[in-house]
């Protein structure tokens, strides 16, 4: 079909103001927070369910590619248009469309960003818990699509245990109600297959969340090593212990120097390491569960423990924690980030490989991560003008992957595969694994509209 007539019929629909298609608008549309390009057809803006169908509707009669988008920030190139097509923007549609505190959940639509659905909670005294670390920006539809995690996960799950139901438009149009407020429904968990799928199996318009009353007391300590391994070595003595933290984040000495000289949070920069933790929950015994974890992180070697002594502090301590990737960006011009998890007793051993595969490769890493979950985060400085350091980036990235596959991990905590690990798939799965894994997009898209050129390999390794 001639572009002028797909932007004519698209307009039809959402109205010529909410679609564009011009030179500039293709460029920006074309990237994400990944290393990856692609060029769409052209961006459409749909401001409610119907449109989102009629366009989905239109695009399956033409066979022109769907790639749903929020904001851009997927680390794996999970919107990037490989074939063209349309891009579904879902700015317009980001309203909270009910806060049910009896019922302990909320329907949102996914344009809304995380943090906005956190910041009207947080006056009822409730929580939505996944919070990666992007939720300022990043949207519900983003977070359902990757299966966002975040610090707080290590406690209270992932995404998916979050999200119960969505209203979903599957790549003939047709709109479905999958899940719902309550619990256990019957028949085939098909919230539980769409969770994560990244935008291939069907687009989701609304979702259903699980909020949750917000704990009566939070403790935030920092532990500071001279040792990355030790820092490491804490996390697991933590759980042995059958202590779950909120959170048990690390930051290497890179990520700590970064961080300081761009948020200030107070990190030592002499360290080698610190590891942030949070507990949370009832008020009565919470002081002696702090002493008990400030006694491992010693036994551990940690050279001193500070805990936060002002929700001002507290804060302080997470903005840098948060603002760590942002920071990270001051040293060189890019960087990829790694996104592998191991089990957690490997965490000393994988840190040291890593560093490793930095050496064999003359690039600097700098490691934050989700330590609780065995969540690493090797972020890989370059400069993308450089072909020859970019070609050394994506070993790098690769030969990392293949450490946590080996260390018994797998190739993504919570990034998604998307453009970017579609061949180390073969790490952690067999071709039939993967074979299994096409039957189901087949039966969900078989003309492959969309977002096509993610998630699969190609050809076998
Ligand atoms: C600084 C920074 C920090 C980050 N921290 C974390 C972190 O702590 N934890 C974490 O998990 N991730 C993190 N991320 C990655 C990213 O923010 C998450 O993956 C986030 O969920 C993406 O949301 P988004 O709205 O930007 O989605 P996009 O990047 O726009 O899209 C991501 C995927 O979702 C699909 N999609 C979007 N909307 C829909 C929809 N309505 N229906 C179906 N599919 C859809 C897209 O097609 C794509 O495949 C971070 C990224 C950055 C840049």
């Amino acid at each position: 079909m001639q572009r002028e007539q797909m932007l004519e019929e698209l307009s039809k629909i959402v109205g010529k103001e909410n679609v564009l298609s011009s030179e500039t608008d293709l460029l920006l549309y074309g990237y994400d927070a990944s290393l990856f390009k692609g060029k769409p057809d052209c961006i459409a803006f749909p401001g409610s369910t119907q449109e989102v169908s009629e366009i989905v509707r239109f695009c399956h009669r033409e066979k022109i590619p769907v790639i749903a988008r929020g904001s851009g920030t997927n680390l794996s190139g999970g919107t990037i248009p490989t074939r063209g097509g349309v891009i579904l923007h879902f700015s317009r549609m980001n309203k909270i469309l009910e806060i049910d505190i009896e019922n302990q959940r909320a329907v949102v639509e996914t344009g809304l960003f995380t943090l906005a659905l956190k910041n009207q909670l947080a006056r009822h005294g409730y929580v939505y818990q996944p919070d990666p670390a992007s939720e300022k920006v990043s949207t519900f539809g983003g977070n359902f699509a990757e299966n966002s995690g975040g610090p707080h996960c290590l406690k209270y799950g992932v995404t998916t245990n979050h999200i119960l139901g969505a209203e979903i438009v599957l790549p003939d149009g047709e709109v479905i109600q999958v899940g719902g407020k309550a619990l256990d429904n019957p028949g085939y968990d098909l919230t539980g297959i769409l969770v994560g799928s990244e935008g291939t199996l069907g687009i989701a318009t609304q979702l259903t969340l699980r909020i949750m009353p917000k704990s009566e007391a939070v403790k935030t300590m920092l532990a500071i090593y001279n040792s990355l391994e030790d820092a490491g070595r804490t996390v697991s003595a933590i759980i042995a212990d059958g202590i779950v933290p909120a959170t048990l984040e690390i930051l290497d000495k890179l990520t700590i120097k970064a961080v300081e000289e761009s948020v200030h949070a107070g990190f030592p920069l002499d360290a080698e390491a610190v590891l942030l933790i949070e507990i949370d929950g009832l008020k009565d015994g919470m002081e002696r569960l702090a002493e008990r974890i400030m006694e491992i992180c010693r036994k551990n070697h940690a050279r001193d423990v500070k805990s936060a002594k002002t929700e001002a502090e507290r804060t302080q301590l997470w903005a840098g924690r948060k603002g760590a990737f942002g920071a990270i960006s001051r040293l060189r011009p890019n960087y990829l980030v790694c996104d592998g998890t191991v089990p957690r007793t490997k965490l000393p051993e994988v840190l040291v490989r890593v560093m490793e595969v930095s050496k064999k490769y003359n690039l600097t890493i700098a490691n934050v991560f989700h330590a609780g979950d065995g969540n690493l985060h090797p972020l890989i400085l370059f400069d993308e003008r450089d072909e020859e350091e970019l070609r050394k980036v994506h070993l790098a990235g690769s030969e990392i992957m293949k450490l946590c596959a080996d260390a018994g991990g797998t190739i993504s905590g919570e990034h998604g595969i998307g453009t970017e690990k579609m061949k180390e798939m073969f790490f952690v799965f067999s071709p039939q694994d993967i074979a299994a894994m096409r039957k189901v997009k087949k039966a969900f898209d078989p003309e492959d509209i969309y977002n096509p050129g993610k998630i699969f390999p190609e050809v076998q390794a």
